[in-house]
């Protein structure tokens, strides 16, 4: 091989790293400039040029082009300056890639299989050059983030989702595969762009939507087996949780809006408990939002609840409240009724809202419902911003001596309420969460730290442990066994902060954790397939971890 060939080659390009030996062997001599430079020199460069940027999206897109030219260095860069490249390579950046996909697109980053591909999808799966692959993050961009439907420009989502299994969970980049599924759009704006790259075309629904995705779902099972995961990425709710039901008996499924959130959200309040005393069972519970994240959270703390006390669910389910909006048409008008699930209305309730219609008169708005549930614990999930106003809070801290309130609703402005407003709405006494980061608050002389209930804690780790485990199917236990173990890393030190999730800088070691439960799990439920079982867990998992330092060619 050429030593041009191997600078162009992201997985093995070092660029100045080379070693003169390597330079010598690889006939790479004159193609570089003479210094050499070790991975921390080169990482200390980049990261300085980075922070040059003001521009969040040209540091985003400095990123892509370092993981397009040198692979390991970008991890290197991800993994040892997580907390402050993950907003950059995630979440919020990622949602303005995906706006303009479009323009800033210079490679393909993933696979793209769209209604033009029907009845090739297995082809096209081996097309990509890579053939074991562990991971599969797909994404149909209906929903992306909380910016709605960007069609065939989500794959900036599955992209970014996979480049954090590796840096957070240690799992091999060529093991991973983005694929973005493309049936048109209904965005008008992107309909009308001229440098749009999917489909020009309104979404295919029903059955041309059903067949695709069953052929694509059994394409993947032939062409890499049983133990390839699947996640599901910000599909809407009305497919997420149809395809969810319909293929988590048969593949290696995990839907990271609803179950990933949920597990940790459950971790979070299971870390709580510390702080607002009592046992998961003591208390009562209301969401405002019943899509896909609260009635995934619902679900996992009713089943929590349940295995800890050994009640049935549909007793557990009762301690847990939901409110929705949902547009009501009689024989007169239509209006929008936002209001607690109960049972009168049952009837017209998707399937996913119905366990959750418990007994009690209609109520329409929150406080009321506040008022009326006296909940313990508050959960927003509306995707709708300000709704915890502060006669809101201030009833949960009449309620309450320490309110646990946690406003998940992305991005920063769609949150519930800010870390601000809940600390100093309940005079300091609200232990508080929130979807999107927050800085710390000083009230009364007393600072307090509000925690990020980011998926990242969890995803990276579960995935981790169904691989090492060889995992054929996702049980929820499992996603028990993962929230159990992220509370776990909570340190009193934390908690005195107010904390009830670790900080990122030790994600690694979390995230091997967090894998070496899920794979117990899997052995304890018969689901493992990797034999025999490893005896220490976290060392095999962490043993299993991708590491980003150079290798040297000789
Ligand atoms: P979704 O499936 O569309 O569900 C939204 C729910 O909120 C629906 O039940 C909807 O009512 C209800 N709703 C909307 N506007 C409302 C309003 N003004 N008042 C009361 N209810 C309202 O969305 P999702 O996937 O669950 O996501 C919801 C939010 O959670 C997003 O902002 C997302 O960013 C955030 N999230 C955070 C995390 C995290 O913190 N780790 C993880 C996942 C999601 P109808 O059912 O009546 O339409
Ligand atoms: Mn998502």
């Amino acid at each position: 091989a050429s030593g041009y060939t191997l600078l162009r080659d992201p997985h093995h390009n070092k660029g100045l790293a080379f070693t003169e030996k390597e330079r010598d062997a690889h006939y790479l001599r004159g193609l570089l400039p003479p210094a050499v430079f070790s991975q921390e020199l080169q990482e200390k460069r980049l990261m300085h040029n980075l922070r040059q940027y003001e521009v969040p999206l040209h540091r985003y897109m400095a990123m892509m082009d370092l993981q397009e030219t040198n692979e390991r260095l970008f991890y290197k860069l991800l993994i040892d300056n997580v907390e402050e490249l993950l907003p950059v390579v995630y979440t919020p950046t990622v949602g303005e890639a995906c706006q303009k996909y479009g323009s800033i697109f210079s490679r393909p980053q993933g696979l793209y299989i769209s209604l033009k591909e029907k009845g090739k999808i297995l082809e096209i799966l081996k097309n990509w050059p890579e053939k074991s692959i562990q991971v599969i993050v797909v994404t149909d961009g209906e929903r992306i983030l909380g910016l709605g439907d960007l069609g065939c420009q989500g794959m900036g989502i599955p992209v970014g989702k996979l480049s954090l299994y590796t840096a957070l969970g240690g799992v091999r980049p060529s093991a991973c595969l983005p694929i973005t599924i493309d049936v048109g759009t209904n965005n008008d704006q992107l309909l009308k762009d001229e440098f749009y790259i999917g489909l020009k075309h309104k979404r295919a629904t029903g059955q041309e939507y059903a067949e695709l995705l069953d052929e694509f779902m059994c394409a993947v099972k032939q062409n890499y087996g049983e133990k390839v995961l699947i996640q599901f990425e910000d599909f809407a709710n009305h497919n997420a949780f149809e395809l969810l039901a319909r293929y988590r008996s048969t593949h290696l499924v995990f839907n990271d809006d609803i179950q990933g959130t949920a597990s940790v959200v459950l971790a979070g309040i299971i870390a709580a408990l510390k702080l607002v005393g009592g046992t998961l069972a003591d208390h009562t519970f209301l969401f405002l939002g019943a899509g896909e994240a609260g009635t995934g959270i619902a679900e996992l703390i009713a089943l929590e609840m349940s295995k800890r006390t050994k009640a049935p669910l549909e007793q557990t389910r009762k301690k847990i409240w939901l409110v929705d909006s949902k547009v009501i048409e009689t024989h007169l008008k239509s209006m929008l009724v936002k209001g607690l699930i109960v049972s009168s209305r049952r009837e017209s309730l998707q399937h996913f809202k119905k366990p959750w219609a418990h007994e009690h008169e209609p109520i329409k708005g929150l406080l009321d419902a506040v008022k009326a549930v006296k909940p313990t614990v508050l959960i927003g999930s509306s995707g709708a911003g300000k709704t915890f106003t502060k006669e809101v809070v201030q009833a949960m801290a009449s309620l309450n001596k320490k309110p646990l309130i946690l406003a998940l609703s992305n991005p920063t402005s769609q949150s519930e309420c800010t870390a601000e407003e809940a600390y100093t709405w309940s005079k300091g006494r609200a232990i508080f969460a929130s979807g999107s980061p927050f800085d710390s608050v000083e009230y009364n002389g007393k600072v307090f730290v509000p925690g990020q209930a980011n998926n990242a804690y969890i995803f990276p780790g579960l995935g981790l442990g169904l691989i090492i485990s060889g995992a054929i199917r996702v049980h929820d236990d499992m996603l028990l066994a993962a929230s159990e173990a992220l509370a776990a890393q909570v340190t009193q030190e934390n908690f005195d902060r107010g904390l009830i999730y670790p900080p990122f800088t030790n994600i690694r070691k979390i995230s091997a954790h967090i894998a070496a439960k899920v794979a117990a799990k899997a052995y304890e439920l018969g689901l493992a397939s990797h034999l025999p079982q490893p005896k220490d867990l976290v060392k095999f998992a962490e043993s299993c971890m991708y590491s980003p330092a150079y290798r040297s060619y000789r």
